[in-house]
């Protein structure tokens, strides 16, 4: 039993980590957290992070936190608070406990500092901005301690604690460690890890006007709060220095260890919270929660399911290697899932009209639909047909050759889930396009095949117009033109201009009041749509999660 269990668990270099810290003993239960900066709302990285870190706590019968990283009041807001929760809670996902919050410990991490200072282990450095890097050294020289690095324990103490009374303006000094000035890793030449901010606070109100630094911050957080494995991504490698210099020379008796993985790059987008930031604050996008948005929100809107995306982050796991999926990946795992889940119907995106002239005037019928073709239990469902019904503009021509397997004068098409019709003529607006095709239809040929054995083979979809709901359809392609847009001088130059198409159309009757379980509808043909929440009752508005198909290695050619 435990053997098939465990087999559907994915594995990774961190989970034989956690195998091998419980089969020594060194551990006995598993505790992670997801630490996001309350800055933006949470993109699909996030999710793979949130996956890795609830993910064990789940497998492992451990627990996860749910802890902000909120150290950077002026960036931060409730609201983004807000939205974190829930997306945690829409990918399926339960914190232990209340969330929690970096400022939570802000009187612990004082505290802390205080007993650096104590230990001769930090000081007050009153340097400029630009002395300061200047002394601070590069990657090939070493830096140099600054003026202030030998001045006394008392002295410390006593400038630490004016620059907490609000004594010092921004800038004017900052608390920090005393480490290495030649340490060949930067964040160990002496980091700052108390800095002066006269912010107001999202949590903590205006009690503060010195906030601790990330990396002071974190490590001892997780210390607090008895995490075992801290999971981050690999850009901390270096800095696990100094999370470990931290918890070492402080009076805690927890050493949690972190360990780095390599960060989700997805092509023909960017999932970094400040360009994220800027397509939202440059309104190159309608918020954060647009459907081309590489975010929870913006993938949720678009009609991702919680389950496509967990699938998701288990199809790329979790390596050291930095690495570019490719969008195909994240658009198959919603393909797979609404394939087999999603309902189908159908709805006319770019409609034209057939009248049938051998259906008599007024008359209606009511047909029965598959809701799936391979799936009898999802039952059928009634659909209206009448004398005049909406096709695809695409689905007509005049004149075509044998390859074109739908409708075109004088010959016939299956509409779908009805009849056979013949188109005999057409008629046009003034540009020349079609606007209607006069057709008669075959009454005989409703679920079976001519009978005097005429062969038809294509088959299109339509709505009846009698009872169609109008609707808007919203069409979304990639939001770049390239595959690495952050790899440009400006990523925002890289938008594509026509990552939306709006399109006003028609959807078969009875759609907006029977949402399926799984929030989407295959539209026969056309694709995978979900509601908007722009919808109205008047108006429904669908968002075309993904194709049918995957388009994406066409488009790179
Ligand atoms: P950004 O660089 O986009 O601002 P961040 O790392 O600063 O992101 P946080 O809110 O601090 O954002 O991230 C919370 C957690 O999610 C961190 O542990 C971080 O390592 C992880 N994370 C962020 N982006 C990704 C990503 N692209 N792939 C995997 N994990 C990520
Ligand atoms: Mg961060």
């Amino acid at each position: 039993m435990r053997m098939a269990e465990t087999e559907h668990r994915p594995t990774n270099f961190i989970r034989q980590i956690i195998d091998k810290d419980l089969a020594s003993g060194l551990h006995d239960s598993i505790k992670t957290r997801f630490p996001p900066e309350p800055n933006g709302f949470l993109h699909i990285g996030h999710a793979k992070s949130i996956c890795l870190n609830f993910g064990i706590a789940k497998d492992y019968t451990g627990t996860c936190n749910l802890r902000f990283d909120d150290t950077n009041p002026a960036k931060e807001d409730i609201s983004f608070v807000n939205s974190i929760k829930e997306d945690v809670k829409w990918l399926g996902f339960a914190w232990s406990g209340d969330e929690r919050y970096s400022s939570n410990y802000f009187d612990q991490l004082h505290g802390f500092a205080n007993e650096l200072i104590d230990k001769g282990l930090a000081y007050v450095d009153f340097s400029s901005q630009e002395v300061m890097r200047e002394l601070r050294g590069t990657l090939k020289e070493p830096g140099k301690n600054s003026a202030y690095r030998d001045t006394d324990v008392e002295t410390n103490k006593r400038e630490f604690a004016k620059m907490t009374a609000g004594d010092y303006a921004e800038g004017e000094c900052s608390l920090r460690a005393k480490i290495d000035m030649t340490s060949p890793f930067m964040c160990m030449r002496d980091p700052v890890i108390y800095r002066v901010k006269h912010a107001h606070h999202h949590q903590t109100g205006d009690k503060w006007c010195v906030y601790p630094m990330y990396d002071f911050t974190h490590c001892i957080s997780d210390a607090i709060e008895g995490i075992t494995h801290s999971l981050c991504t690999l850009e901390f490698q270096d800095n696990r220095r100094l999370y470990d210099w931290v918890i070492e020379n402080i009076s805690i008796d927890c050493s949690p260890k972190q360990y780095e993985f390599s960060r989700l790059n997805l092509e023909y987008t960017v999932l970094s919270k400040r360009r994220l930031i800027q397509l939202v604050d440059e309104k190159h996008v309608h918020g954060w929660d647009d459907p081309r948005m590489p975010t929870v929100a913006g993938l949720r809107r678009r009609g991702y399911t919680p389950g496509s995306i967990v699938e998701f982050c288990k199809r790329i796991g979790v390596t050291k290697m930095d690495n570019m999926v490719e969008m195909s990946m994240l658009e198959a795992c919603i393909r797979d899932d609404l394939n087999v889940n999603a309902p189908r119907a159908m709805a006319v995106l770019d409609p034209i009209k057939v009248v049938i002239e051998n259906y008599e005037e007024g008359a209606t019928e009511t047909l029965a639909a598959p809701n799936h073709p391979n799936d009898e239990t999802m039952g059928t469902r009634d659909i209206t047909f009448s004398r005049e019904v909406w096709i695809e503009a695409e689905d007509f021509r005049e004149s075509a050759n044998k390859k074109f397997k739908r409708l075109v004068l004088e010959k016939e098409v299956r509409l779908r889930n009805a009849y056979v019709v013949k188109a005999n003529r057409v008629e046009k607006d003034e540009e020349g396009n079609v606007t209607t095709v006069y057709c008669t239809y075959d009454p005989d040929t409703l679920g079976k095949d001519p009978a005097d054995g005429r062969k038809v083979k294509g088959v299109i979809h339509w709505v009846d117009a009698a009872t169609a709901n109008a609707a808007e359809f919203r069409l979304y392609d990639r939001l770049f033109n390239v595959p690495n847009p952050a790899a440009e001088e400006d990523f925002t130059d890289a938008i594509n201009p026509e990552s939306l198409d709006v399109k006003q159309g028609w959807a078969e009757a009875g759609l907006i009041d029977n949402v399926p379980a799984v929030g989407a509808w295959q539209f026969e043909r056309t694709g995978y749509f979900c509601l908007d929440n722009d919808s109205t009752a008047e108006k429904p508005v669908f968002n075309r999660t993904v194709g049918l198909r995957d388009t994406w290695a066409k488009m790179e050619g």
